[in-house]
């Protein structure tokens, strides 16, 4: 039954007795952190053959006869851009294998298109006094924190069921050249988990903007990451932007750290042609290269990308479970009560839920009292802002599946109570 057709004194009794409920929460002296979305140590575990695959020194030598051990190859072994253009979705000589991180990839990139023009006739960013960036909203807070260290005006784009609003996307990109960009995580998408659609990604590929310079960030971070039997498909959006003759728009990025270590893994960018001109001449005077010996280590254990798919399976095993807790007791506790929307994600790293409007920040202090530690309320907009104060991000993969148990038992306990103070005062 919904709170909004509970009389006064039912909704009195439902709060009494869930914060009875609550107080013994508190009294338990739990503490549980899930404030992001780490891997498990059982999934960091799968991942220990990685420590010693590369053993002797043979091993270094690429497939051409280069000593990997040594200086050289700015943009990554041969093998290794193979290995990531399955994740890209592009072919591997538009591949530009990096460092550890492509969180820090997408910081070098917007970073050179600050100081050098992506595009003929074109300024850099830095002498566009008025730039922009599109942001899908809820997204993620990394994301969005680059793009305000850069001094980018943010306009938030709402998320559908089958990506962000393209009618809203199209007619912002069409009418102001100074929109330079717009964040995407296309599969899986953090924080909802949701996946564009084919039409959706046909549609950025087609997109007419009025800057020259407009480029997609589309961060494929979550690419191989299903945690469900069904899963989703996303098709290559560089595939459609070369279809619709815009072969420029798209800066691709993944990387294998929630596929083996984070920040110890390898990360890639996929673009054009032209796009890799201008990114290389930054990255050679950046740096010789990135560490060759993990693309190696990589290349070994995983052997090619069917073997990297594989893997994932084993993370799925350990996922599921989780992801599975976390929709049992939203339906448990919050089905009809007409005070929360969630999502089911079939993969990815995250869940979100947008509680009773109002109410999001004091759910994340009542957490945190009964030493819950949630993702920031907020953090999933633009300069942790959301105007709503409703939506929070839920990242299961941490905690133990009785750990996560009785932490969404403490959540939702408190989404419940927060909603009834709410309704109850209006
Ligand atoms: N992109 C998204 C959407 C993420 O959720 C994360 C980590 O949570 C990252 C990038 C970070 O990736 P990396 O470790 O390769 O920097």
């Amino acid at each position: 039954m919904s709170y909004s057709d509970f009389s006064k004194n039912q909704l009195l009794d439902e709060l009494a007795s869930l914060k009875a409920k609550y107080t013994d929460y508190v009294g338990r002296g739990l503490s549980l952190d899930m404030s992001r979305g780490k891997p498990c140590t059982e999934q960091l575990d799968i991942s220990s053959g990685l420590l010693n695959v590369l053993s002797c020194d043979d091993q270094c030598v690429s497939a051409q006869g280069f000593d990997c051990r040594n200086y050289g190859i700015l943009d990554g072994i041969p093998a290794a851009k193979e290995l990531m253009s399955g994740m890209l979705q592009v072919k591997p000589e538009q591949v530009f294998v990096g460092g550890n991180s492509s969180l820090n990839m997408m910081f070098d990139t917007i970073a050179c298109m600050m100081t050098a023009p992506i595009a003929e006739g074109c300024e850099p960013w830095f002498n566009v006094k008025d730039r922009k960036f599109l942001c899908p909203v809820p997204g993620y807070d990394r994301h969005f924190a680059i793009t305000e260290y850069f001094g980018f005006e943010m306009i938030t784009v709402p998320m559908t069921e089958s990506g962000p609003d393209m009618d809203i996307v199209e007619s912002l990109v069409a009418s102001d050249a100074s929109i330079k960009g717009i964040w995407c995580v296309p599969k899986y998408s953090n924080p909802t988990g949701i996946t564009f659609s084919d039409d959706t990604v046909r549609r950025f590929a087609n997109l007419k903007p009025a800057a020259k310079d407009f480029r997609i960030m589309w961060d494929n971070a979550y690419c191989i990451h299903d945690v469900s039997d069904v899963t989703d498909t996303l098709i290559s959006l560089m595939d459609e932007c070369e279809k619709a003759g815009n072969p420029d728009l798209p800066i691709i990025f993944s990387s294998t750290s929630k596929v083996t270590f984070p920040g110890a893994g390898i990360a890639a960018m996929g673009t054009s042609e032209n796009n890799m001109k201008i990114f290389k001449k930054r990255y050679t005077t950046q740096t010789i290269g990135s560490d060759k010996l993990n693309m190696i280590r990589h290349l070994l254990f995983f052997k090619d990308f069917d073997g990297l798919k594989a893997h994932m399976l084993k993370h799925k095993a350990i996922l599921k479970p989780r992801f599975d807790v976390v929709a049992d007791k939203f339906s448990q506790y919050l089905a009809d009560k007409g005070i929360a929307n969630w999502t089911n994600p079939r993969g990815g790293y995250f869940v979100s839920i947008d509680v009773y409007p109002g109410t999001a920040k004091a759910v994340e202090k009542m957490c945190k009292a009964a030493g819950l530690t949630l993702t920031s309320v907020g953090a999933t907009y633009p300069c942790g802002n959301d105007p709503e104060d409703k939506n929070i991000r839920i990242a299961p993969s941490y905690p133990t599946v009785e750990e996560l148990s009785l932490a969404m038992d403490v959540f939702c306990t408190c989404v419940c109570i927060c909603a009834i103070e709410k309704i109850l005062e209006q």
